[in-house]
């Protein structure tokens, strides 16, 4: 499968190798201290653990919601 991104120069990529915005965050777990990410390319992503002072649930991206940050990072470029 082809992996879009970077999406500018620059761009880090997240620990499946993929960029935002076809990776992004959905869920932080301040128990466990697990970020979970949710990649378009490879599904559910656990991220390392890592110090997780806020929780910020998020629903999943849409298409067009991608589509629309995907335009944006470029223009960043
Ligand atoms: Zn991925």
């Amino acid at each position: 499968m082809k992996v879009g991104g970077p999406y500018f120069s620059g761009q880090k990529p997240h620990v499946c190798g993929c960029y935002n915005p076809d990776i992004t965050v959905i869920f932080d777990d301040p128990k466990t201290m697990k970020r979970q990410l949710f990649c378009i390319n490879h599904g559910y992503v656990e991220e390392e653990t890592k110090i997780i002072v806020a929780v910020y649930p998020v629903p999943k991206p849409t298409d067009e919601w991608r589509e629309k940050e995907r335009n944006r990072l470029r223009s960043r470029g």
